[in-house]
């Protein structure tokens, strides 16, 4: 398979326009969970980029568990993120939930996301696997391992190498985390293949107070980077406001999974 170290046996490094992902380089992917207007979009930007982020998350379409919740500003969402790259020299992640979008959304992302509900939606991949973009593969919420690289497979599988998995926790019996984060798939993916994976501590947990142990953990375990929820005021948030750090723990969080990387 496409996605096995006997494949390749060396580390995939993927380039986002000089930001590496894989190998020794560790990516930091932080911002909203969702595009809520501009003003808060470039607070955050310049949050994420003055703490030293090389990447800007936010959701333009926002796949909500309510039909009722916020479902994102849609294409005016994609525009805020090109103007808060145009100011930042961030490069911009986000999410495409469909095919049929997946032209629009390629207009002004760097990095295409596939979300964990979509992480089976085979025709989805196929789509993302024709383009020239790298492409985040979450995990599914209840995809074992093999499931997953699978996912992964099916991208690749259509021509774009360019993919990072990431681990963002799955269900389990608990319900005191909102999901369980699963870091011993972090290194079982490192033997099995040679993409670059990160984690998402902040919906691998749901509690804001557990994503600096988490980041932490996940670095030491090898991770290749962490997408990280940041919000300029978590109490406003119009989504998943309790797993979003204030740019006071975001920045401890930087300094942090730094000294980590440095000693593993
Ligand atoms: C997100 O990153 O905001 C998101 C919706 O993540 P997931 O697909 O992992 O739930
Ligand atoms: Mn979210």
């Amino acid at each position: 398979k496409l996605v096995s170290r006997e494949f390749r046996p060396e580390d995939t490094v993927v380039d986002v326009q000089g930001a590496k992902i894989g190998g020794r380089h560790l990516a930091v992917m932080a911002g909203p969970c969702a595009v809520e207007s501009l003003e808060q979009l470039l607070e955050a930007a310049v949050i994420v980029k003055r703490a030293g982020a090389q990447f800007l998350r936010g959701g333009a379409f926002k796949p909500r568990t309510s039909p009722y919740d916020f479902q994102g500003l849609e294409e005016k969402g994609l525009e805020m993120l090109a103007a808060a790259r145009e100011k930042t020299g961030l490069k911009v992640i986000t999410e495409v939930v469909d095919s049929a979008s997946v032209g629009l959304v390629s207009q002004y992302a760097d990095v295409l996301q596939i979300g964990t509900r979509n992480m089976q939606n085979f025709n989805l991949l196929k789509t993302v696997g024709r383009t020239d973009k790298p492409v985040l593969l979450k995990r599914g919420l209840a995809a074992t391992i093999s499931e997953w690289l699978n996912a992964a497979e099916y991208i690749m599988s259509e021509g774009n190498y360019n993919v990072i998995l990431c681990e963002r926790g799955i269900r389990t019996f608990e319900t005191y985390t909102r999901n369980t984060l699963d870091l011993g798939a972090v290194a079982a993916v490192k033997t099995l293949s040679h993409l670059p994976v990160i984690v998402d501590p902040s919906h691998g947990t749901g509690r804001w107070k557990m994503v600096r142990p988490m980041a932490r953990a996940a670095v030491a375990a090898g991770a290749d980077g962490l997408i990280i929820e940041v919000h300029p005021n978590p109490a406003e948030a119009l989504c998943d406001g309790n797993q979003s750090l204030t740019p006071e723990n975001f920045s401890l969080l930087m300094n942090e999974i730094g000294a980590i990387a440095a000693v593993t």
